[in-house]
Formats: structure tokens, sequence, C-alpha cells
């Protein structure tokens, strides 16, 4: 099988060094990227998956953090998301132990409608580790009970790209610099049968990658999949990136600080701060944009504006005849959970497992299709989500309020405000702790917890509730910095 991927920003290098790894006899694999066309640049922050990405690859993990001026990422900051002067974190790793079949949260919803002053976050290593900036790992128990630590990283996206290039160039990946011309498609089947460079050669495939960013050359501009447009569920339609000076303390979170029509992102490298701020440009200039989000940084500004444009959906057949669109050519859904990164990692997953055999089954193509789907619908939802339960003032934000709901995140946010319950569809990426911190950290509060939690007794709940507030306290305590667990471990030279 001759595998051509068109594009080396993050999607396409991914996919080579993924593709490589796990075709290790026989497959044929070329990509294509032009210099003079770069990549998008940005695309810092990532979530915890990632982690298996990389090991799969057999990355070193401190090697990685050494390569891409990395950092650890424990969660999100929420800044200002419900009113001005609220907070609130979306951590990784897990919260409380559950009893039986309940989950911990609804033991401690019944412990704060009777009264209970703890906090939700005073049950996750995560959030109390990043409020001191702690990181580093953590014995799988501690006190004889399972630890709840989970990260991702913030790394440099060029230099991720280029690390995963040295990886897939030594898995036998054949690079071709220059810029791709016209795409030869077969008059009676409609397929993709070469690249055709601006330089003369002409690149024959089987299988064509689209990794080419927003143009989505393969996947639109040849075979016009069609796009759907969830611009009505998230209006924000541009970006503005910059990096700035590294600050001290080095946060091993995201920030996300939302402003008066959209957010802004702080991400901690080694190197230097990344920056960004997203908005919607009906309800804000770009000279505007480029003003605040000049005026939140809290160092130099290293470079220019990078200015982006985009809208939110995704390619109404990510797979279309023997073309697989990766990456942004699949679709755009804004950074705010820090997503995209991941919608690459599981289209790569996926087409490995339904990946083609004598020919292109139709049957392969819709399951793949199907399952993205599902995967791009509820990650909407999830964002859309912070949107959703704001109580900010000014236009844009009445309009997050007012807007219709897709039927799916209508369903779970009424399932939440009645009795506290939260389904995880299908195995959807943003489990049950997800969904619960962004709720309530949205000032959702239901208006009753499970009936079973009521099983305890008063001092069997108080019990519960201290041993798990000591629990994540414990093993916060036993967390170095997270300047520190970088210098001693994986500093970037
Ligand atoms: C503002 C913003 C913030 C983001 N933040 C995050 C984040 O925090 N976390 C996250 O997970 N994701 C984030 N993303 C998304 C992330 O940046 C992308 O998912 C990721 O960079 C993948 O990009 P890509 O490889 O698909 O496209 P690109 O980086 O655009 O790469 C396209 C490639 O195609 C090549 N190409 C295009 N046309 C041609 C041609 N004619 N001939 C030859 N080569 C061609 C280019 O040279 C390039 O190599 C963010 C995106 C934006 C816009």
């Amino acid at each position: 099988m001759r595998i051509v991927i068109a594009g080396g920003g993050t999607a396409g290098w991914m996919a080579a060094a993924a593709l490589a790894r796990f075709f290790r006899n026989g497959a044929d694999i070329r990509l294509v990227e032009s210099e003079a066309i770069g990549t998008v640049g940005v695309g810092e922050a990532t979530i915890p998956q990632i982690r298996l990405f990389n090991d799969n690859l057999g990355i070193d993990e401190h090697d990685f953090v050494r390569q891409t001026q990395a950092t650890f990422k424990l969660g999100i900051d929420f800044v200002d998301w419900v009113e001005p002067g609220s907070r609130y974190f979306h951590g990784f790793g897990s919260l409380g132990r559950g009893l039986g079949i309940l989950p911990f949260y609804q033991f401690w919803l019944r412990y704060r409608q009777e009264g209970g002053a703890l906090d939700l976050s005073e049950f996750a290593v995560n959030s109390l580790a990043a409020r001191e900036n702690r990181f580093g790992t953590l014995p799988s128990h501690v006190n004889g009970q399972p630890t709840g630590l989970g990260y991702a990283f913030h790394f440099d996206a060029s230099l991720y790209a280029r690390f995963l290039r040295r990886i897939a160039e030594v898995n036998g990946v054949r690079r071709t610099e220059g810029r791709i011309g016209s795409v030869a498609v077969n008059g009676t089947t409609g397929f993709i049968e070469a690249l055709a460079m601006e330089s003369g050669e002409r690149i024959d495939g089987d299988l064509f990658l689209d990794c080419s960013g927003f143009r989505g050359l393969l996947i639109e501009q040849t075979l016009a999949s069609g796009f759907e447009d969830w611009s009505g569920y998230l209006p924000c339609d541009r970006a503005l990136a910059v990096p700035c000076a590294p600050a001290e303390p080095l946060t091993p979170y995201t920030r996300s600080t939302a402003r008066k029509a959209g957010w802004q992102w702080r991400i901690g490298l080694q190197h230097r701060t990344g920056n960004g701020h997203v908005y919607c440009s009906d309800h804000m200039s770009d000279e505007e944009a480029a003003e605040t989000l000049l005026g939140g940084l809290d160092g130099e500004p290293l470079a220019p504006l990078n200015p982006l444009r985009f809208r939110a959906g995704k390619r109404r057949q990510a797979w279309k005849k023997n073309c697989v669109a990766l990456g942004l050519a699949g679709g755009f859904l804004e950074p705010l959970e820090s997503t995209s990164i991941h919608l690459i990692q599981s289209a790569i997953a996926r087409l490995l497992l339904l990946f083609p055999t004598r020919g292109f089954d139709e049957a392969d193509i819709a399951e793949f299709n199907a399952q993205t789907d599902f995967e791009w619908e509820s990650v909407r939802d999830f964002i859309v989500l912070h949107y959703r339960l704001n109580r900010r003032d000014g236009e844009f934000w009445r309009r997050c309020r007012e807007m219709e709901l897709p039927e799916s995140l209508a369903h779970k946010i009424e399932l939440f405000r009645s009795n506290g319950r939260i389904v995880r569809f299908n195995q959807e990426l943003f489990n049950e702790i997800s969904w619960l911190q962004v709720m309530y950290g949205q000032g959702l509060t239901p208006r009753a917890y499970h009936p079973l939690a009521d099983q305890l007794s008063e001092e069997e709940l108080a019990s519960l509730i201290g041993s798990a507030s000591r629990q994540s306290r414990r093993e916060a305590d036993l967390l170095p910095l997270h300047s520190e667990y970088i210098r001693a471990h994986c500093a970037a030279g």
C-alpha cells in the first residue's frame, strides 16, 4: 500500500510517525510539505491521551519534554467565565473515590446540600497541585489508596512536528519538499491517483491523507466532501496569537480568561509563554482584540501578532473515496479544551483499526465517518457548555446564553440540573469528572442528588468526605514545584 501524506504540520507528522511505526515492514509512506506555505504554528496545549500516542511511538517522556520546550499540564484554570471575578479548575485525574455503584461526587452533592463547605477542588490532587504550582509523578498508591494525578503537556508545536519528523524518517518515511500544484483524480472511480508537484514530479499513491490544513486541498478542494458549519453554536471565528517572555512561577496548567467577545489563553512553556485571544468578529474588531491581548500579557511580546481565521465545523465525510482528512483539513473546534491534537490522534487510531484492505470498503468508510461524527459532536457539546452557562454582560455573552443548543447537550444539562446525573455517551472523550467540573464550575447546581447517597449515615458521610480530602492533600504534598521537577528531569538545555 502506497500512503501519501499531503502536509507536514502536526497532523502530517503525527500520521507519518504513527503509520511508519505500525507498518514497520513494507509500507511505502511519503509526506509532502511546503516550507513556503508553512504550518499554522499554534497548538500548544494537549490532554492526557497524548501520552498514549507518545508511548506507542516508544518516546521517552523526559526526552520529549526537553526537545519540545514542554511543560506539564494538570488542567485548565477558567477565569471570569461565569462572571467577572469567578474562577474554577477543570483538572485531569480523579476526584475522590466512589462507593458501591455511586461516584464520589454524588456523596459530595449531598454533603454540599447539607451545608458542607469544601469545594470540589479539595478532592482532586490536580486542582490542589495546580494552585501551588506543583508537579511530579506519584507512586501508584499513597497511604494504601490508588493515586489520582492525571497530566498532559504544553509544548512548542513546531518543535513537536520536528521531533516526530525525526522518528518518522528513521522509520522510513520519505519527505518531499515543494508545493502541490494539482491533484490527479481517476475519471471513472473518482479516486485520487497522484499529487502533481509544481516541480513537475508526480507522487502516486493508493491511500491519501489530507493534512494540508484549513484549505483541505484533497478532501474539499478536490473531492468536495462538504462542510458542516457549527458557527451557530461556536461563533468565535478569529484568533490572534503571540508568544511573550516566560514568567515565574512556571504554571502547570493552561489559563483561559473570558474576555468581552471571546477568551484569552496563557500557556507557560520552558522558553516562552504562549498567548492567544480567540474572539468573535461580529462583536469585536481586530484592533480591539489586539489591544486586549497585548494588554493581558505578563511579559514582553517576542514576535508580531499571528492572526488566524476559522469557522467552527467539520467535513461532512472525513474519509471520502481513498482520502482521509486529519487535523485542520478535517475541521476546526476552537482550542478551549485543547482537543484538536487529540482529534488527530484518535483519527489516526481509527484509521489504523479500519485500515483499508484490498479495496476501499464502503462499510469501513461509513464506520470511520460515523465514529468521527460522534467524537466531534461530543467535543463540540463540551465546548459549547462553557459558553452556554455564563452570566456575563455584553451582546456576545448574551448571544451564547440564548443560542439554541444541540439536543444532545440540552439533554446533558437537564440531566445534571435535575438530579446531578452525568451520563457518558458511548465512551465519549470527556468523562463524568470533566463534565462535572465544568457544569458545576459554570454555576449549574443540581436540584437533587442520587437517592442512594442517603444510604450513608451522617458519620459515614463525614468520614468519606474527610478521608477523600485528606488523601488528595497528602498526594499534593508529595509533589515538588513544577519548575523544580523540570529542572531536575527534563530542562531543555
Ligand atoms: C488559534 C489556534 C489555537 C490552537 N490551539 C490548540 C491547542 O492548544 N491544542 C490543540 O490540540 N490544538 C490547537 N489548535 C489546533 C492545532 O493547531 C492543529 O490541530 C494542528 O496544528 C494541526 O494542524 P495541521 O497539521 O492540520 O495544519 P497545518 O499546521 O496548517 O499544516 C498544513 C501543512 O500542509 C502543507 N501544505 C498546505 N498546502 C500545501 C501545498 N499546496 N503543497 C504542499 N504542502 C502544502 C503546509 O506546508 C503544512 O505543512 C489550535 C488552532 C488554532 C487556529
